[in-house]
């Protein structure tokens, strides 16, 4: 995929943390994220969403940095319909992908982007301090961690 128009996204200065301060891993800079989030506006741009009429895109960066890209696929029957961040984790993990820094997606027309709670536990299977990225309808953008949107997630530790 080409290059994100990072410019199009508004400045970090601009980025909301409504539920917290949310600290960059190692190697992580604001300019990655901006390009993250060229790249998740641009597979949006290929969602299959005729019933909600809403486009989102997901792309997850994973340790080697390399990004894995995801889009929403929805279903007539609703209920088989796939998130775009699972799209993308499932992508990144069938390309041999399991750890993962950060998450950025875009979604249009949205006020107000969070991953559903089926997504967040299956981000937390691999990246539990997963920094998520938000930017909807163009103007609006957030950054979360993912310990914050999803406490006391299951691990495999929890398990017998
Ligand atoms: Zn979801």
């Amino acid at each position: 995929m080409t290059q994100g128009s990072s410019s199009d996204f508004p400045s970090p200065s601009s980025v909301t943390q409504p539920f917290g301060d949310v600290t960059l891993p190692p190697g992580v800079d604001e300019a990655q994220l901006a390009q993250l989030a060229g790249f998740a506006a641009e597979v949006a741009e290929r969602a299959y969403s005729p019933y909600s009429g809403v486009r989102v895109g997901a792309a997850l960066l994973d340790e080697a940095g390399e990004v894995h890209l995801g889009c929403n696929v929805e279903n007539a029957s609703y209920g088989a319909t796939i998130c775009a961040e699972r799209a993308a984790l499932v992508a990144a993990v069938a390309a041999g992908a399991k750890r993962f820094v950060a998450l950025s997606l875009w979604a249009s027309p949205m006020a107000r982007l969070l991953p559903c709670g089926v997504c967040r536990q299956c981000l937390f299977e691999f990246a539990p301090e997963l920094v998520i990225d938000v930017t909807s309808s163009d103007t609006n953008r957030a950054r979360y961690s993912l310990t914050a949107l999803l406490p006391g997630g299951v691990t495999g530790d929890d398990l017998v």
